[in-house]
């Protein structure tokens, strides 16, 4: 089973991995919106490390929820709610036990796209997180059915996402602020897509 604290260094190396890729993000934000996708992320999640060193959270439950409370709290624009939701609703999925069976946890998962669609209702193709985020579910639940390990199964999330990341490049955005360039956006990568896939990668490497 994936314990608490192994959760808890996942969503410690998520806040990592957006700290260091900040500019980058930012980069892409200033081509398809408003240049502030890094800096509201980084904001958000180094409040949530904080949160985390001031209290270790006692449940992945409560680890989710904390996180997902600051996040709306913290991030604002379009990620916002939209993250913050995401992580509310896997804080319902987690339900009050201590640590998640690999089934449980892709269940989570699915739980943070359903968030992500219930706040933002994108659909594939609109050039957004979900482009990365449900893929990156579907392989992990299919790996998981096809008895993969859940190292092996979280690679194959991490691939889906890298490819759904990639195929925002050529989309035309229909949803937040860069759907405001209509066939303009085109040719630039999303950059919520490219945050989303770190918090795959930050699984990959924390939860294998
Ligand atoms: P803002 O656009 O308000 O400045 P951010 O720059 O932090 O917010 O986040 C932009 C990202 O949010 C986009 O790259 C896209 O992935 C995501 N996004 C925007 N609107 C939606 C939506 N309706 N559904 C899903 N994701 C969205
Ligand atoms: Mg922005
Ligand atoms: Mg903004």
């Amino acid at each position: 089973a994936v314990e608490n604290a192994a959760l808890t260094a996942w969503i410690r190396e998520f806040a990592r991995l957006i700290a260091e890729a900040k500019e980058r993000l930012t980069e892409l934000d200033s081509a398809i919106g408003d240049a502030d996708h890094g800096s509201n992320l980084d904001r958000g999640l180094t409040a949530v490390v904080a949160m985390l060193d001031a209290e270790a959270p006692d449940t992945p439950g409560q680890l989710f929820k904390r996180t997902g409370m600051t996040l709306v709290s913290t991030v604002g624009g379009a990620s916002g709610p939209l993250y913050g939701t995401a992580f509310l609703r896997m804080a319902a999925a987690a339900g009050a036990g201590s640590s998640l069976d690999p089934p449980e946890f892709a269940q989570v998962l699915r739980a943070a796209l359903e968030g992500v669609v219930a706040r933002g209702k994108a659909v594939a193709g609109d050039k957004t997180m979900y482009d990365a985020l449900a893929p990156a579910v579907d392989a992990l639940d299919a790996a998981l059915a096809a008895g993969k390990s859940l190292g092996d199964a979280l690679a194959a999330a991490v691939k889906a996402a890298e490819e759904g990341t990639a195929a925002t490049i050529p989309m035309v955005a229909r949803k937040g602020r860069a759907s405001y360039l209509g066939e303009r956006s085109a040719g630039h990568q999303d950059p919520g897509a490219t945050s989303m896939t770190m918090l795959f990668t930050a699984a990959a490497t924390t939860l294998s």
